[in-house]
């Protein structure tokens, strides 16, 4: 035994020191610098490339062995990939923790310090792309080939700075100093068409169609790897970059046609600009329609030129491929994929439709009305004139079959129609063409099911499934959260990082004051960290002391950030008639963007910064509250939030939250759950039972009913609750903001003059008092200290499901049916 360990301590020893060796000689070849004059910048790149050179390798190992298998592929299309820093993932993942940590700090650097330096790609909006991230490390972590295929944006989600309580949206350039992780394969580009004319005549019998006159863009693939954990896989994320395809000639152009030359170049390449900073909401405009179909035409051009390269038949393409539509945005490939079958590829409609009908498996992220997309007919036929007749064929032949099955009933028959009021419905569309639909928690699904769906249920009954999302807690606890990982794997051993179900060994400790006391330092440790930047950032000192009490996640009303402001001015006022109030201190943290053009989302930002303002300056109340706004909510800094929390607050109006990803990332760090029985909080309360989690509010039935009903008159609960009645009074009196009294006016206008058709639409005055009861519980409950951490750990004990493994492992089994490859890690 002990021999063994002195084996692989020198052995460590060595690749330390070839490490160190490495960097040092990366220095010299990237800047001429050696290690004394390297600036920070410098030994980021240079430990950066260093660990290029291993991924690539393991990389190019990886796709041999999986050519020489030839098994099923996934490519998993998304509009966002927001993958988070690369640089400590790829370490954790190639299992080069330690010897990359000591390399770097024999060299007179300490790896956090590099860390910061990489910029967080924020290739997406929030929950969804965040999702097709965790999946794409499942994927390579289980040994799967699944690639994922995106848009390479150059300006990712705005950056947020707060000024003066308000938000401004700043560009994020992350590509500014270079991607050191992709690789651009500009002699492998797609060309997309849009515009022109069609042109159609027969050959042989058979139609032809050609597009003339068409405009041409280059889709360039950038390629990064995803490295699963000490897994052979080495996937690739693919996203697609847009260039024009014209070049400039000084010869031949004069001085006008030179500059119309550059300005057509500007104008193709705005396509791969930048990201829609919408969450949960559609942009109906025509270049949004262009990037979608820009990204999912390079992507479907570049899966069949790739599976036609080893020889195969288009024919059997449902054998060797599957693909997979995260929610409707990429939803054209399946029109794309007929077109390229019969336009390119010489198959007929029939033969056309039975492979594509086999391919396509689709996610339905969101039953937001206002997230539904639907494209104007006029828009889309101008600029993609030959897709927008295929699905006008798609859309004929579904309602043949309608019309077979509700014969003269116009009206089922409009409502399920593809194109319908002169619009195309995306969802629909990809119903009709996917050979699966799944929601993403089992209340989701069953709404979808029951009534957004409903009609299409009677109809496609086996395409209907549920599959609930994860996380990766690889990168959401493992990595965020070394000190509560490395107490997990003393206590159970370290089988949970490959396989979170055991992660349940934990209960055994639930009781065990060891435990709940190494948990609890782990915690303060974290919450410590945390203060630290809050004291940096925003100069307020926080009580580690105090619970920490999280609200991160997008701005959204639905997500009721109000609903927590209100309880914050509710417990102000009681310490205000009482300042020895009974009551553990509290930090209230909150973190979000709201998207630009949102006025009552970013009207919520302000009045938080507002409540902070007085509370946090107000002595009376001896510091028992405090409240804290962190800018720039990413996924960095989720890293560094999550760990640091006592209390997860996710408290959508019940039904629309879909799933909810960022309540898992809590539960599996130890942080107790107040939340609506919304979404995938439903799953969390069953596991872990009614005494581990605050649940409160309106169910879903009762919302409905009340909609049904019309009958919520939230003026009434104002007037019959004195508490809210001072709230809402202080709002319309702008007792947190003297300087502009009026600026909240609009909320209370619009909380207490509604039925719930408008007005309080997500019934935040309804939910207000069992709110408020369920925070009076989280405070007793912290009160009994053992009872707080029994709690804690059967969260993280039952966290384990919302794994993105079990996430993956399910599609596999119910949609994808992907060979599971078992390589070893070329390190
Ligand atoms: C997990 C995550 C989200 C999703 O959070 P929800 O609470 O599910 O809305 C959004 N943004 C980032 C940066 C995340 O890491």
């Amino acid at each position: 035994m002990k021999d063994k360990n002195n084996d692989s301590e020198s052995t460590n020893r060595e690749k330390v020191e070839a490490m160190k060796l490495e960097i040092a000689l990366k220095l010299g070849t990237i800047f001429g610098r050696n290690l004394e004059d390297a600036s920070k910048e410098q030994m980021y790149r240079a430990t950066a490339s260093v660990l290029r050179d291993r991924i690539m390798q393991q990389w190019a190992y990886s796709k041999e062995k999986v050519n020489k298998t030839d098994g099923k592929e996934l490519y998993y299309l998304s509009m966002e990939f927001l993958m988070g820093r690369f640089f400590d993932n790829f370490i954790m993942n190639l299992m080069l923790q330690e010897d990359v940590t000591t390399a770097c700090s024999e060299l007179g650097i300490e790896l956090k310090e590099l860390q910061d330096i990489e910029p967080d790609p924020g290739l997406g909006n929030g929950g969804l792309g965040r999702l097709a991230a965790c999946f794409l490390d499942s994927l390579a972590t289980l040994g799967y080939v699944g690639h994922g295929n995106g848009i390479r944006f150059e300006y990712g989600l705005f950056k947020q700075k707060i000024a003066d309580g308000y938000q401004i949206e700043l560009p994020d350039s992350w590509l500014e100093h270079g991607n050191i992780w992709e690789v651009a394969k500009p002699e492998e580009p797609e060309i997309v068409n849009f515009g022109g004319e069609l042109e159609k005549k027969m050959v042989d019998g058979r139609l032809i169609v050609e597009q003339k006159n068409c405009y041409r863009i280059k889709a360039i693939p950038y390629d990064m790897p995803v490295v699963g954990y000490n897994s052979g896989v080495t996937n690739t994320l693919r996203l697609w970059g847009a260039r024009s395809t014209k070049h400039l000639n000084m010869g031949l152009f004069g001085r006008g046609q030179y500059m119309d030359a550059i300005e057509e170049k500007e104008l193709a390449e705005v396509i791969s600009k930048i990201l829609y900073p919408d969450d949960n909401h559609v942009e109906g405009k025509s270049l949004r329609l262009k990037q979608q179909y820009f990204f999912v035409s390079a992507s479907i051009q570049s899966i069949i030129r790739k599976y036609k390269k080893n020889g195969n038949d288009v024919r059997e393409l449902p054998d060797k491929v599957v693909i997979h539509i995260n929610d409707t945005h990429p939803g054209l490939a399946i029109p794309e994929l007929m077109r390229i079958l019969m336009d390119d590829e010489g198959l007929g409609w029939t033969e056309a439709w039975s492979i594509t009908s086999k391919i396509f498996a689709y996610t339905n992220h969101t039953i937001l009305p206002e997230a539904l997309e639907k494209w104007k007919v006029d828009m889309f036929k101008e600029l993609l004139p030959r897709v927008y007749e295929i699905i006008h064929e798609i859309n004929e032949r579904f309602c043949k079959v309608l019309w077979e099955r509700y014969p003269e009933q116009w009206d089922k028959i409009t409502e399920m129609a593809i194109i319908s009021y002169h619009e195309i419905h995306m969802a629909k569309l990809c119903i009709v063409g996917s050979f699966s639909l799944n929601g993403v928690a089992k209340l989701h699904s069953e709404i979808l099911k029951e009534t957004v769906f409903n009609d299409f249920y009677d109809i496609y009954p086996e395409k209907f499934k549920s599959i609930t999302n994860g996380v990766t807690h690889r990168r959401f606890l493992l990595k965020a959260n070394p000190g509560l990982s490395k107490l997990i794997t003393s206590s159970i051993g370290d089988e949970w990082i490959k396989d979170a179900s055991r992660l349940k060994e934990l209960e055994s400790f639930a009781k065990d004051k060891g435990f709940q006391e190494a948990l609890a330092k782990t915690r303060l440790i974290n919450k410590e960290a945390l203060a630290h930047d809050i004291m940096s950032q925003l100069g307020i000192k926080v009580d580690t002391s105090s619970i920490f009490d999280v609200h991160v996640k997008r701005l959204h009303e639905y997500k009721r950030q109000l609903l927590n402001v209100l309880h914050i001015m509710h417990l102000y006022n009681r310490l205000k008639e009482n300042p020895d109030l009974e009551m553990h201190p509290r930090t209230f943290i909150f973190s979000g963007k709201a998207a630009p053009g949102y006025h009552r989302a970013k009207l919520i930002i302000k009045l938080i910064h507002s409540v902070a303002e007085k509370v946090n300056h107000d002595t009376s109340i001896q510091d028992k509250l405090k409240v804290v706004f962190l800018e720039n909510y990413c996924v960095s800094l989720a890293e560094k939030i999550i760990p640091a929390t006592d209390v997860s607050e996710q408290i959508s109006t019940a039904g629309k939250e879909a799933s909810g990803t960022g309540n898992m990332k809590f539960m599996l760090n130890g942080a107790l759950t107040i939340g609506t029985l919304d979404g995938a909080n439903v799953e969390m309360s069953e596991l872990v039972g009614d005494d581990n989690i605050f649940i409160f509010g309106l169910t879903i039935d009762q919302v409905d009913e009340y909609w049904r009903q019309g009958n919520y008159h939230p003026y009434k609960l104002y007037e019959g609750n004195p508490n809210l009645k001072q709230i809402l009074d202080q709002l319309l009196e702008g007792f947190f903001n003297q300087e502009e009294s009026h600026l909240f006016n609009e909320i209370y206008q619009d909380l207490l003059y509604g039925d719930g058709s408008r007005g309080d639409t997500y019934y935040l005055l309804k939910d207000f008092q069992p709110y408020c009861d369920a925070h009076g519980l989280i405070d007793k409950t912290y009160g009994n200290k053992s009872a707080w951490w029994e709690k804690s750990i059967i969260n993280i004990a039952n966290g384990g499901y919302f794994s993105s493994d079990r996430t993956i492992e399910e599609y596999s089994e119910k949609i994808w049916h992907l060979p599971k490859h078992n390589f070893e890690q070329k390190m």
